[in-house]
């Protein structure tokens, strides 16, 4: 399963009437039961899932597909204990969605339309039987390898083909099942002098135009045999940013937690402002800073990215033009470690949410 897709039935989408009004609409896409479903073959499966991915209500030719001009969002439901789903921190989602719309010029969807919107869609389709149900044995290794609903919000531009803004965008809303998301294997990183993101530019918004570069660059970190690309600041090429489509963290020989420091050219992640909070609930000492790749490699003892899809995830080494350091053997350190028990356990309902993060779904 990891993290492929395979659409729910119930997708939301709404209109912008160019002054500030939205249409909400819930379109319920064929399918059959969960459980006819998985009896079908794989070709029948396929042209079932087709069918949802196929929206005709929205234009093929549009800024968004010709200029990349949009935004999109992801977040999770998480299965509970107790048979419900609850959604983690969507009001922060709603929040930078609603400010990758204003930053792209668009009109912004409302953060309470946006959280709203998540809950029905999350709570349709369970309705259905499309969700997962909690098990018990996902606690065995923290919830690694448990199951979770993937949300993707997203904005999609009225009909164009000469460049101009989007003043009346659809969102749209899909939901899909998912699990661990990095492949099995090596967890190996390597600096990539690819640029994601220029001071000025666009890499606060979570904006489709921002994932060409870091596609490449991860591709090829691949092909020389590393899982990610870890990017460097376009101005001096010595601090680290971040990786391909997550943040970075290191721990220090000093007992400190560094993550570079936001600006314009870091996508403020957050599940890196809800790790910071469980460090500093911990009693881990933080810092937010320039991080430079030569303090990595020198002082560094576990080094992890984070981000909804690939949740807290260790890297075995960091290679920066030939220079390579190695981390906790490859398997997630002390401090990692106990940081994405306490995420994954607040998210899955088995340690205190004493922040108030988790929403009902229903
Ligand atoms: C989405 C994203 C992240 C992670 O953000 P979360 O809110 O933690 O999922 C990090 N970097 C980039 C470039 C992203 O697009």
């Amino acid at each position: 399963m990891a993290f492929t897709l395979s659409i729910y039935p119930w997708v939301f989408y709404s209109r912008s009437d160019g002054n500030g009004g939205w249409h909400d609409t819930y379109v319920e896409k064929p399918h059959k039961t969960p459980a006819e479903e998985a009896a079908l073959s794989p070709a029948q499966w396929q042209a079932l899932l087709d069918q949802r991915n196929s929206f005709p209500e929205l234009p093929l030719v549009n800024y968004t597909t010709q200029y990349g001009l949009g935004c999109f969002e992801g977040l999770k439901a998480f299965p509970q204990p107790d048979g419900s789903l609850k959604l983690f921190r969507p009001d922060r989602n709603g929040a930078r969605m609603e400010r990758s719309m204003i930053g792209l010029k668009m009109p912004g969807f409302p953060m309470a339309r946006f959280v709203e919107a998540n809950r029905q869609v999350v709570a349709k389709n369970a309705a259905l039987g499309f969700r997962p149900q909690f098990q018990k044995e996902w606690e065995k290794d923290n919830f690694q390898n448990a199951e979770a609903i993937y949300l993707r919000p997203f904005s999609y531009s009225e009909p164009a083909i000469g460049l101009g803004l989007s003043t009346h965008p659809w969102v749209v809303v899909v939901a899909t099942p998912v699990s661990s998301y990095f492949k099995e294997g090596s967890t190996a990183a390597v600096t990539t002098d690819k640029i994601r993101a220029t001071p000025k530019g666009t890499g606060w918004i979570k904006c489709d135009a921002n994932y060409v570069i870091p596609t490449l660059a991860k591709k090829e970190a691949e092909h020389q045999g590393y899982m990610e690309a870890i990017f460097l600041d376009a101005k001096t090429g010595q601090y680290i940013e971040e990786g391909s489509s997550c943040n970075f963290f290191a721990y220090l020989k000093n007992g400190s937690l560094v993550t570079p420091e936001l600006g314009d050219t870091i996508l403020p992640g957050i599940t890196r402002e809800s790790i910071l909070t469980i460090a500093a609930d911990l009693g881990i000492k933080t810092e937010v800073r320039k991080l430079s790749v030569d303090e990595v490699l020198a002082e560094a003892t576990e080094v992890f990215v984070t981000g909804t899809a690939a949740g807290v995830s260790p890297l075995e080494s960091l290679t920066h033009q030939g220079q390579k350091a190695a981390f906790s053997g490859g398997n997630h350190g002390e401090v990692s470690m106990a940081l994405l028990k306490s995420l994954k356990g607040i998210q899955y309902g088995v340690a205190e949410d004493k922040h108030g993060w988790m929403v009902n779904v229903s």
